[in-house]
């Protein structure tokens, strides 16, 4: 099985790789770790694929780039090799029962690069975990953004894609509150619909349509910290092999 993480910047990718890889090696399962962040300094896993082995940006920023520029240019040299990385990894997956892939810090170098999209069409059936912060749920237009970006993802990558509030330690009192929204998208219509403003009738008119296409499909909560939510993780991971995408 391979999970692959995606989310912005801090969002808890790295972390999550290394504590969900721990949960499951406890469970009896052995696991094989990927890293893809040609930006990260040091990682709290041991990969067996790294990027970091190819290209770093802290060498191409050596050679006068920009922290952007180097992590763009990074991006252009690994992706004739994507094919390759995807052949590495697949052949993991016969070996390993999970194989947990960790994508770089700025999602956007992966989402909105050859390299993602090419490794990505190159794999068998990878399911991707869109981790998101609760930081980013400011208004009830954020709630109907993440379940929509989770599609677009979904889209991008053609790969079936779960939304996950990670983080979820940090909001102990309010997790009721996040839920009640995230989970049930009639309820966050209704609400949408008493705005009144354009962004209102927009993301009223969004979020409506989202029950057609993702009712069916389950929202985690996680902490990567505590360790929340994990066998849940592992149950969709396990449904997701077992019934082909199918996470009703
Ligand atoms: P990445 O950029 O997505 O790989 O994010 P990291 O895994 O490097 O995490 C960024 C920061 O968020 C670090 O300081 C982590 O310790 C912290 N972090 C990650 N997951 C959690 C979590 O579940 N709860 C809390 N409280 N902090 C977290
Ligand atoms: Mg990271």
């Amino acid at each position: 099985m391979i999970l692959t993480f995606i989310g912005t910047a801090g969002s808890g990718k790295t972390t999550l790789t290394a504590k969900f890889g721990q949960y499951l090696e406890k469970e009896g399962h052995n696991v094989a770790y990927i890293n893809l962040d040609t930006g990260v300094k040091s990682l709290p896993y041991t990969p067996h694929v790294d990027v970091r082995e190819m290209i770093t940006v802290e060498q191409l920023m050596k050679s006068g780039l920009g922290p952007n520029g180097a992590i763009v240019k990074s991006y252009d040299i690994l992706t004739p090799h994507a094919k390759e990385y995807a052949n590495e990894i697949s052949k993991l997956e016969e070996e390993f029962d999970y194989v947990l892939i960790d994508t770089p810090g700025q999602m956007e170098s992966f989402l909105f690069h050859d390299f993602g999209s090419n490794l990505m069409e190159n794999l068998r059936e990878p399911l991707v975990v869109y981790l998101f912060d609760p930081n980013i749920l400011k208004n009830l237009y954020d709630y109907c953004f993440v379940r929509f970006f989770a599609l677009m993802i979904d889209l991008r990558l053609s790969a079936t894609t779960i939304p996950a509030l990670n983080k979820i330690d940090i909001i102990k009192n309010e997790l009721e509150y996040y839920k009640k929204y995230l989970d049930n998208l009639e309820y966050l219509s209704s609400r949408l619909r008493l705005d009144p403003s354009t962004q209102g009738y927009l993301a009223y008119k969004l979020c409506s349509f989202l029950p057609d296409v993702i009712s069916s499909v389950r929202l985690l909560y996680l902490s990567a910290i505590s360790g929340a939510g994990f066998e849940e993780l592992e149950t969709v991971a396990y449904e997701h092999y077992c019934t082909c995408g199918d996470l009703t």
